[in-house]
């Protein structure tokens, strides 16, 4: 192709041509008028010299209106390219030819996204210098392709929503560059939020922040009300800008055409607003941008609303809106490098509710979330801007004090605790909370969130262990202790399931008969491999902490009344065997059957064993340790209430529970021979007992003095060193043969 020496828009070089030769020919002509693209000839001076029928479809310009003139005075318009000549002009010397995109305008003044294809002509076509060119709406192409497709990939790349928004009114005001844009949500409370308007000024945008909505609140607060797209033709004049006007003098815009941004359910969620530089209204290409706007601006806005629910649950709790643990976790983490970067101390406070476990079981659910939330606002309310809280489960909260020395820690944990003392009314019912709270100090105590965490915890632990509503500081020795406590948990786990426990028997002897065997106390035993015999002492609170205790105390169960059966099978004389029951086993609601079963299991009645309870079951008041007591009553088995006189030792409580016997804590009969007092609570003991029709067992007899003594006040039943220790099942069928049998 022969490249022209001069294209063939600008000025013209030299006269025009007539119309090239091959353009007579009536079919060809038919042809490209049937086209829907404008085809263009110009000749060497690029004066036009033919148009198609499809050009005057497209920009409205009959021939008469174009011939003869150059294209780009017919077409060009405000915001056509400025410098699209030189391109075209350069393209088509080099290489024959050019493609560009770019905004033309119709008769109309209507702005149109053409794709123009420019080629140099030859002797067949414009004739040599001469140009073809081939006009294409482009219009709905660009809004698609570049909206529909950059918005959409914005989304799936996690784009946030402002940048998502900024993006279409940035491809809208390049599309329709006398376009000012802007994008506003709503909230639920009828409120206006800026999302994005790159060209507005920014103080404009910030006093839009939280505008309210309504029937005369400028184009996009009436639009939000009304559910309306509103054109306002002139913002100096129109009654819905009076407020706003002011707000917009200087900023040179006039008009505002305002369409309400609508959810898959009709809720308006947003506005998508036009502003122009002069009194107007939108046209056909504004009104198409918009159309293809809105849905995308929906999709974006629904999805962030959808995503910030989902960030919502999976981040904070949903009862008191606090940070959840993860959360908590990561934000903790980023505070701590920053700590660490400048050098500086922070305190990790482990907070816990007393008790709180008794509110919930008491008073209900919606009492325990109450008191939840409360204590949340509470905390909340003594920590400064700078902290961070959360919830980590129930009724355990923890705070991490950014820029904090011990002192001060020790300081705001003391606030907290009394904030949390102030009184609550709860349903109707005043109640006072608690807590015991832990702190670990970073870098000191951890450097890493978990290990403060977790050496907080260790903390609190020791604060509700020493005397509850205190607040403790984390100390190594602590940590020594705690992971002992776990290796122990461990061990224990392990040896329940492999049935390492062994249980031993003490005899419970008769005063009146010598020889006479009461019953014997069943009493758990563990050999550990390496550390040796773990005493019950160590060992049964941890099987409670690790709710490993209802399993301990079915196994004891199962064993004891196997081994009286296999006693009596042997035809050993034992009345009863005594098992000693942890109170959490009354919390488990099949508790009472669990025991009956055993029994049955292994062929006894309920008077072959005696159940050993504390004083703290006594004294729970949860439905369902009640329950569990009133079902053993009511199968018929007898209670003992074992360290008898250590704990509250409320007689009161004693004839409200079929309770037949009481053990006297070995502590009274140690001090019998010294203590005036223990000798006369001990007296009373027995007197009450005797009167309420219960049998006492004096605990810890070691001396035949205080044989003697319990004897000669008629103390019925002894256990102690001083008859046997306890033993294992073969020595104590040995110590049974070695008694007198009562005569
Ligand atoms: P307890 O039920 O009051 O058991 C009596 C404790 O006193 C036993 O300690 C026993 O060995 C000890 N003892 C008996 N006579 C004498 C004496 O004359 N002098 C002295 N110094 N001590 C004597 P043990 O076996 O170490 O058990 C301690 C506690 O552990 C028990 O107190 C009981 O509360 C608990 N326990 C033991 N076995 C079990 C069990 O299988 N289940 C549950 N829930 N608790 C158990
Ligand atoms: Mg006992
Ligand atoms: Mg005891």
């Amino acid at each position: 192709m022969p490249v022209s020496s001069s294209p063939s828009f600008g000025p013209p070089l030299s006269p025009p041509p007539s119309l090239p030769l091959p353009l007579a020919d009536a079919p060809l002509r038919r042809a490209l008028d049937a086209s829907d693209d404008a085809i263009v000839l110009s000749d060497r001076s690029r004066h036009v010299v033919y148009i198609n029928d499809g050009f005057t479809r497209l920009f409205g310009f009959g021939p008469e209106e174009v011939l003869g003139k150059f294209l780009s005075s017919v077409l060009f318009g405000a915001h056509t390219d400025p410098g699209l000549l030189d391109k075209i002009r350069e393209n088509v010397i080099e290489q024959g030819c050019c493609r560009v995109e770019t905004l033309l305008y119709s008769k109309s003044g209507q702005p149109l996204w053409i794709s123009m294809v420019i080629n140099a002509s030859g002797d067949a076509s414009g004739g040599p210098g001469g140009t073809i060119t081939v006009l294409t709406d482009i219009t709905l192409t660009k809004m698609h392709e570049v909206l529909q497709k950059r918005v959409l990939e914005g989304m799936v790349n996690e784009l946030p929503l402002p940048n998502l928004m900024a993006l279409v009114c940035r491809e809208v005001e390049r599309i329709a560059p006398e376009v000012t844009a802007s994008i506003l949500g709503v909230d639920d409370q009828g409120r206006l939020h800026p999302l994005a308007a790159p060209r507005l000024p920014p103080d404009i945008c910030a006093a839009l922040d939280g505008a309210a909505i309504g029937p005369l609140a400028g184009s996009c607060g009436t639009a939000a009300f009304l559910g309306e797209p509103v054109e306002v033709i002139d913002i100096h004049t129109d009654v819905r800008w009076a407020d706003y006007r002011t707000l917009f003098a200087t900023s040179g815009l006039r008009a505002c055409w305002s369409s309400p941004i609508l959810d898959h359910r009709g809720k308006v969620v947003g506005t998508f607003a036009f502003y122009f530089r002069e009194p107007r209204g939108p046209n056909a290409l504004h009104r198409r941008l918009v159309d293809a706007c809105l849905h995308l601006c929906a999709l974006a806005i629904e999805r962030d609303a959808t995503r910030q629910r989902i960030h919502q649950l999976a981040f904070f709790d949903v009862l008191t809106g606090l940070p959840n643990r993860s959360m908590f976790s990561s934000s903790a983490e980023r505070m701590l490098a920053n700590l660490e970067r400048n050098d500086q101390t922070g305190a990790l406070l482990f907070v816990d509710l007393d008790r709180f476990k008794q509110v919930n079981d008491t008073q209900g659910h919606a009492a325990g979330d109450a008191v939840l939330c409360e204590v949340a606002d509470r905390l909340t309310q003594c920590l400064r801007a700078r902290d961070l809280i959360g919830r980590l489960a129930g009724d355990e909260f923890v705070m991490l004090l950014s820029e904090c020395a011990t002192e001060q820690a020790i300081q705001i944990a003391h606030g907290m605790l009394a904030a949390i003392a102030q009184p609550m009314d709860i349903l109707g019912q005043n109640y006072v909370p608690h807590a015991s709270i832990g702190i670990a100090m970073f870098p000191d105590d951890g450097e890493s969130i978990d290990t403060l965490l977790r050496h907080a915890d260790q903390a609190m632990y020791q604060a509700k262990s020493d005397h509850r509503h205190s607040l403790q500081l984390f100390s190594a020795e602590m940590n020594r202790r705690a992971q002992e406590r776990a290796a122990l948990e461990r061990a224990l786990r392990q040896a329940l399931a492999e049935r390492c426990l062994t249980l031993h028997y003490q005899p419970q002897v008769l005063s009146s008969a010598p020889g006479g065997l009461h019953g014997v106390e069943a009493l758990a035993r563990w050999n550990h491999p390496e550390w040796g015999p773990v005493p019950p002492s160590q060992f049964i609170p941890v099987a409670e902490e690790a709710g490993l205790i209802h399993d301990l105390t079915l196994w004891l169960l199962d064993e004891a009344c196997g081994q009286l059966a296999a006693w009596r099978e042997a035809g050993h004389h034992v009345p009863c065997v005594a098992v000693n029951l942890s109170g959490r086993s009354f919390h488990q609601p099949e508790f009472a059957q669990a025991i009956s079963h055993a029994l049955k299991k292994h062929g006894l009645h309920t008077s072959d064993v005696l159940l050993e309870i504390t004083e703290s079951v006594m004294m729970d008041a949860r439905p369902v340790t009640l329950a569990n007591i009133e079902a053993l009553h009511r199968e018929g088995f007898k209670l003992s209430l074992d360290d008898f006189g250590t704990g509250y030792s409320s007689l009161s409580y004693l004839h409200r529970l079929p309770i037949s016997e009481l053990k006297l804590d070995m502590a009274f009969v140690r001090d019998l021979t010294n203590s005036p007092t223990a000798r006369a609570l001990t007296v009373s003991v027995l007197s009450i007992a005797q009167s309420l029709g219960m049998v006492v067992v004096a605990e810890g007899v070691e001396t035949s003095g205080q044989q003697q003594w319990l004897q000669a006040q008629g103390c019925p039943v002894m256990q102690g060193y001083l008859f046997g220790k306890p033993m294992p099942s073969n020595e104590l069928e040995a110590w049974l043969r070695g008694q007198v049998p009562p005569g």
